[in-house]
């Protein structure tokens, strides 16, 4: 795994930055899909992780979820609107607009549901980060915030990759995925105005270009 700021660590994956997962302290922070259970066990080997929180419950997030926190007896931490997404069978993809995606996610990626020990809310701590409440994407969407040094864990609210060309560059999560897109863009402008000098997404390679982030959400037409 990568180091990109103090305590926080971008684990490997094929394609590199496609689906995202962070060690952010002890935490783990997203799991990826149910195949990558194998890449995530073994590059946290060694390393203390007490818990593991999701950005949202989305198949490419939760997918490893159930295994990685049985492995390690682990609780998983989530954002409260999608507490049910988790815990439910079969609701990670009934949220989804039926699609061709959406039930290919729902055959290969999706993990099984996992009850989810402690749902965060605005201003939770986590691992030295802040949770800031970032719905759109999905109900109960997260992202982190560490002021100190303004290292943000962006979650799916921006990618910084095009997910069918994987060729980076900053984009909307994809609109049939995303159940409310105008509530995602005031995340995104929310998160734009803190200025981060390091953003970590769940797809795409970390940025650190706050001005770049800024001329992006700035260019989006008003919701
Ligand atoms: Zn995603």
């Amino acid at each position: 795994m990568k180091q990109l700021a103090e305590d926080v660590f971008q684990l490997k994956g094929w394609p590199p930055n496609a689906i995202n997962v962070y060690l952010v302290g002890d935490v783990l922070i997203d799991a990826a899909t149910r195949q990558g259970e194998r890449r995530i066990m073994r590059q946290i080997a060694g390393r203390t992780v007490t818990a593991h929180a999701l950005t949202h419950a989305h198949p490419d997030h939760q997918g490893a979820s159930h295994a990685v926190c049985e492995t390690l007896g682990i609780p998983l931490w989530c954002g409260q609107g999608d507490v049910p997404a988790m815990e439910v069978p079969g609701s990670v993809i009934a949220r989804n607009a039926p699609r061709i995606i959406s039930s290919f996610q729902g055959r290969f990626w999706v993990g099984p549901p996992h009850p989810v020990a402690r749902a965060l809310t605005e201003g939770d701590e986590v691992a030295g980060f802040s949770v800031l409440e970032t719905p759109g994407h999905t109900h109960g969407h997260v992202s982190f915030w560490r002021e100190s040094d303004r290292t943000l864990i962006v979650g799916d609210v921006l990618m910084n990759m095009n997910l069918m060309t994987a060729v980076t560059g900053l984009h909307e999560p994809l609109a049939f995925a995303t159940p409310d897109p105008a509530r995602n863009r005031a995340s995104a402008r929310r998160l734009a105005e803190l200025r981060p000098a390091l953003a970590c997404f769940g797809h795409g390679p970390p940025l650190r270009d706050p001005d770049k982030l800024a001329r992006f959400v700035a260019a989006l037409p008003d919701p």
